[in-house]
């Protein structure tokens, strides 16, 4: 059993395949998916799949590299986080590496969105690219541990997994640690405690090895955990174990055994 802890399922080269990519998941015995908002405006159609698929869920947050959206606000996401299968804020973060003017609008939505997760008991889903220091420093000013979350698509340094785990944060691995290029990357995947791991696909993009390239779906998660497992040394079903147990402890979801 595998969980996809972060996906697009909504985004429109899955949209026109959700039974295709349903399929595979049950194929690959990935169970659960938790498909991950990245405007209010989409909001709706990641709450549709979370109410029509018993074993999707979903997050609501505004992503950092959307500069033309209205201002979040708190109360918003805290309104909207309120329904059974909606499990996290976010995606939220900081994104310096495509936005290389005054960043400042992310850094408030940042803190609107940590205030709001913590406010409402539900953990944050952290996007950060090129941005590592801010994004910490802004995790622990607004006491984010509170909250606790998850730093998704992980690509940072090993002190940066330290930092985040320092405030309760679970690290997820993606695809990219397939990658040939990925060579620290992998160091710091054999590192993470697997208490502290999830694993995602961040489908539709990233496909893993040997499917580089390709539209990417949360059946795929598989590669992800294969790849860690490999790195480890350890049997690929400690590492799917260790990271179903984390996701529905993390997102408090009690159900473990719900298949499609
Ligand atoms: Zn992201
Ligand atoms: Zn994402």
């Amino acid at each position: 059993m595998l969980v996809d802890s972060h996906c697009h399922l909504n985004f429109p080269e899955l949209a026109a395949k959700v039974d295709d990519a349903l399929a595979l998941m049950r194929e690959n015995q990935v169970t659960h998916a938790l498909c991950v908002s990245v405007t209010l405006e989409e909001f709706p159609q990641v709450r549709a799949l979370a109410e029509r698929y018993p074993h999707v869920y979903g997050s609501v947050g505004v992503h950092p590299d959307y500069p033309d959206v209205p201002v979040v606000k708190e109360e918003e996401l805290i309104a909207l986080a309120n329904h059974p299968k909606i499990v996290a804020i976010g995606e939220t973060g900081l994104d310096y590496y495509r936005i290389k003017d005054d960043c400042e609008w992310q850094r408030e939505r940042f803190r609107t969105h940590i205030r709001a997760a913590r406010r409402c008991g539900k953990p944050l889903i952290i996007h950060t690219r090129s941005a590592a220091a801010d994004t910490l420093r802004i995790m622990r000013e607004e006491k984010a541990g509170e909250a606790g979350g998850v730093m998704h698509c992980f690509t940072e340094s090993w002190e940066v997994a330290q930092g985040a785990m320092d405030l309760g944060f679970y690290i997820s691995f993606s695809g990219i640690v397939t990658f040939k290029n990925a060579v620290a990357l992998r160091e710091v995947a054999k590192r993470v405690p697997l208490e502290r791991m999830l694993v995602e696909t961040d489908s539709p993009y990233l496909a893993p090895v040997p499917f580089r390239g390709k539209t990417n779906e949360p059946g795929l998660v598989k590669y992800v955990a294969e790849e860690i497992a490999r790195l480890r040394g350890v049997p690929v079903a400690q590492v799917s174990s260790a990271t179903s147990d984390n996701f529905f402890k993390l997102f408090n979801i009690k159900e473990t055994t719900s298949h499609a």
